[in-house]
């Protein structure tokens, strides 16, 4: 199965408007605040800087909004991407509630910002679905929701094959979890709005402004150097995500680049999205490997995974097409010879207990390690991580104190092969 003549970039970007709103000319000797990395941590915390009128600079690499925030699945989640039973034997019932919770909160956090700044973005509360891939998984599904309507979400239902069939028009699921918090929206137009926003409040994003150094100046002070000059500032936030380059090497120690990758179909005919998928819901699968898709509202499927175990490059990004082409035909025939419109790939900045992290390191202010669910959690993490810097909260849910190296890991995942292999025994044996 081959791709199409598609688009080789995400379709979020491509069918948003262009941010606009970057600062042309050098950056300032001074600011109060320094956010580097222009997606939705940074640009979040940003605006919630400038709100409370702090001289705000981001300084971005590229473009704002365009690494993984604007090229992942627009599933906009609540819940989380462990199952809750294990999180609290590892965790603790309180610390896993509390976790769950800021999930929660964040859906919250981007569905208030989306509201207040008036961001067209078919921001849209359609419940997410879990779907059992194997029927050995149902009864998981079944122990798990009964667990999470006692502790956490009343709001979570379990579905048998039956009800699952009325959700997902596809023999290939055996039940399925209903989130009915979740939600979805346009990542693209919602990134955009953000930049927009942030800049409205008063912080000044420069684009094209990639930064190479960082001087302690004593407590949480830095001079920080980028491309687009040197600005001196009291308090330096991360918000980089799984970057690879820079001068962030105790960062890179603590996250792992691994790429995802997302096809787009060209609009579905008639009624057939209306078919397959009739509550627009979003979608994953119970697999370590899995899968996640979503309709938009012009009626394309969007299919992704973790196809490959490779990073995105355009040679990546083609083979993983084909595999991901292939996945959605498996669970759709009817879509095997609908064409694909676009395909891409980005790079998910995964920590090892596939959470996030965010506090304080050598000065230096953080959130990251978002595993591949921060479309809200960055929002939301990086508006909190303001308020820290800020001095009006003291901490995060996701402070845990000590945050250890991965054993043998430098910035370079050399390991992925490997672990690519051990996900894949785990899902067949499971
Ligand atoms: C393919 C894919 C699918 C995904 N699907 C979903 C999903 O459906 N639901 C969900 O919840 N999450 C999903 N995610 C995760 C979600 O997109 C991210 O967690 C979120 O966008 C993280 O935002 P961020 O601002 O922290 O990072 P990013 O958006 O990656 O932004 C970091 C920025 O820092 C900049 N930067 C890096 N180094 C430097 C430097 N030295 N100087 C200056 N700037 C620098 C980069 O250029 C980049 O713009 C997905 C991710 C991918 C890749």
């Amino acid at each position: 199965m081959k791709p199409d003549s598609y688009w080789p970039d995400s379709y979020w970007i491509d069918t948003a408007p262009a941010f606009d709103g970057g600062v042309r000319g050098p950056v300032p000797a001074r600011a109060d605040a320094v956010v580097i990395g222009g997606g939705y941590t940074g640009l979040a915390a940003a605006r919630a800087l400038a709100l409370a009128g702090a001289r705000v600079v981001v300084l971005e690499a590229g473009r704002a909004v365009q690494a993984a925030s604007g090229r992942n699945g627009g599933q906009c989640n609540n819940g989380l991407a462990q199952d809750f039973g294990s999180m609290a034997g590892a965790y603790g019932l309180d610390r896993a509630r509390a976790f769950y919770r800021d999930f929660d909160a964040a859906v919250t956090s981007v569905e208030t910002l989306v509201r207040d700044e008036g961001i067209d973005c078919d921001f849209r509360r359609g419940g997410k679905l879990k779907l059992a891939v194997k029927p050995a998984h149902v009864a998981k599904l079944e122990t798990s929701a009964e667990l999470l309507r006692r502790e956490v979400d009343a709001d979570v239902v379990f579905l048998d094959a039956a009800e699952t069939r009325r959700e997902v028009a596809s023999e290939a699921f055996h039940g399925a979890l209903l989130f009915r918090r979740s939600a979805s929206m346009h990542v693209g137009r919602f990134g955009v709005g953000l930049a927009n926003a942030a800049t409205r409040r008063g912080a000044q994003v420069f684009e094209h402004a990639f930064v190479s150094r960082l001087e302690h100046r004593g407590g949480s002070r830095f001079r920080v150097t980028s491309t687009r000059g040197v600005v001196e500032a009291d308090r330096v936030l991360i918000a980089t995500g799984a970057s690879e380059k820079g001068p962030f090497g105790w960062f890179r120690r603590r996250i792992v680049p691994i790429g995802s990758f997302i096809i787009a179909t060209e609009p579905l005919p008639g009624d057939l999205r209306q078919r397959l998928l009739p509550g627009a819901r979003t979608c994953t699968t119970t697999r370590l490997i899995g899968n996640f898709f979503r309709a938009t509202p012009d009626e394309r499927l969007i299919f992704g995974g973790r196809a490959r175990f490779a990073l995105p490059g355009p040679r990546d990004d083609v083979k993983s097409g084909v595999v991901l082409r292939r996945a959605m035909a498996g669970m759709f025939p009817e879509l095997a010879q609908t064409p694909i419109a676009y395909c891409w790939g980005g790079v998910v900045d995964m920590s090892a207990d596939r959470l996030p992290h965010a506090g304080q390191h050598g000065g230096l202010f953080f959130a990251t390690g978002f595993s591949g669910h921060g479309t809200q959690m960055s929002v939301h993490l990086g508006a909190a991580m303001a308020d820290v810097m800020l001095g009006t909260r003291s901490d995060v849910v996701w402070d845990q104190g000590t945050w250890p190296a991965i054993r043998g890991h430098y910035g370079k995942p050399w390991f992925l092969p490997a672990v690519g292999a051990w996900y894949r025994i785990k899902d067949a044996l499971s």
